[in-house]
């Protein structure tokens, strides 16, 4: 297949593809997406299979403002109407009590649905000129890290999509944060481009579901179905090493051979000289970190590093979203240096 590279004007032309049952990648602020009609049920088959998805990992609905909610959700509580008011659009994901309009195809057959409204112009316009809402996951290959620009998604989907939006870079570079109000309490179960401290200003009390900070156990079955898959991995294994930066940099200074390869915050970037190193921007700015670090971990497939080493931040806004990809790219494999100037 002859895959189209559409610009942002194009809204029309991605619209006429999805509704005639095709595949575009959708630039968001989160991440690129894979978009099918969602109400086409044929058309989000085809988004498991050019992404080789597991057919038990949902998709996220998307929709262009809060009135369409109670079109595919119900029994929609208070406090999904407030999150909307203060985040959307935005990346946040809420996970809701589905309509029996949304196919079982979206939603592997569960009987909530994940909902969203994009902070993106161009995937706004094309939901409001298709008029239904789009399903879409991140638009990577199953397990590679989410594409955050045209480049990526052409890397990943070229010849197995009609067509791939270019939108330029995005904006917040981690997927949406994802929380579950169907719970008595709101539970986080992915943490994202929303610092869980936002949700928690309109929600107060939110759970964070084990998943997000622990490899599940064997046979434990994951409340976000994403969450069990091996995700966002380079091909060398990835060690996590978290703690105070000075420290974690020494850390790895110790470890480097010859064909390592560190993450780093640009801070210690000269400290590597002669590796293969991914700067992920200064340590105290988790926003630059979440939009460079799929790029970094992408980056390393073109080298011949056969183990990787990264320093990562610490839990407080974005770093919760950054850190919990960094570890699953890492498998879990991590070395907690902890905080603090020791020498
Ligand atoms: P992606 O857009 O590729 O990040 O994938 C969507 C994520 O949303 C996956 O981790 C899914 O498991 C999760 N998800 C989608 N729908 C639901 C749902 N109804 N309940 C829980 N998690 C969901
Ligand atoms: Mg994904």
């Amino acid at each position: 297949m002859k895959t189209q590279l559409l610009t942002q004007r194009d809204i029309d032309a991605a619209a006429a593809i999805l509704r005639e049952g095709g595949l575009v990648a959708i630039p968001t602020e989160t991440v690129y997406g894979l978009g099918a009609d969602a109400l086409n049920p044929a058309a989000v088959a085809r988004i498991f299979e050019a992404k080789g998805r597991p057919q038990d990992n949902p998709l996220i609905l998307h929709i262009p403002e809060v009135s369409w909610l109670e079109r595919y959700c119900r029994n929609i509580p208070p406090a999904a109407y407030a999150l909307a008011e203060r985040f959307w659009p935005g990346p946040l994901t809420m996970v809701l009590p589905r309509r029996s309009n949304v196919p079982n195809v979206v939603t592997c057959g569960l009987d909530t649905v994940g909902i969203r409204c994009p902070n993106h112009p161009a995937f706004l316009a094309v939901l409001r000129a298709l008029d239904r809402p789009v399903a879409a996951p991140s638009g990577n290959l199953s397990g590679r890290p989410s594409p955050t620009c045209a480049a990526h998604m052409v890397e990943d989907m070229d010849g197995r999509i009609e067509a791939i939006m270019d939108g330029g870079p995005c904006g917040v570079g981690v997927e949406s944060t994802i929380v579950d109000l169907t719970t008595p309490i709101p539970r986080l179960l992915r943490p994202g481009g929303l610092p869980l401290e936002a949700l928690r200003e309109v929600l107060g009390e939110v759970a964070v579901d084990r998943a997000v900070n622990a490899p599940l156990a064997a046979g434990e079955k994951p409340r976000a179905p994403g969450m069990k898959y091996r995700h966002y991995a380079p091909k060398a294994p990835v060690t996590v090493v978290a703690g105070d930066s000075r420290r974690t940099a020494r850390y790895i200074l110790r470890r480097i051979g010859e064909r390592t390869g560190v993450i780093c915050f640009d801070e210690y970037v000269s400290d590597f000289q002669g590796c293969t190193v991914e700067a992920i921007g200064s340590a105290k700015d988790v926003g630059e970190q979440a939009r460079r670090l799929f790029d970094a971990l992408r980056a390393f497939d073109a080298t011949e590093v056969d183990v990787i080493f990264a320093q990562c931040p610490g839990d407080a806004g974005l770093g919760l979203a950054v850190a919990n990809r960094l570890k699953k790219a890492a498998g879990f494999q991590i070395v907690d240096l902890g905080e603090g100037e020791r020498t």
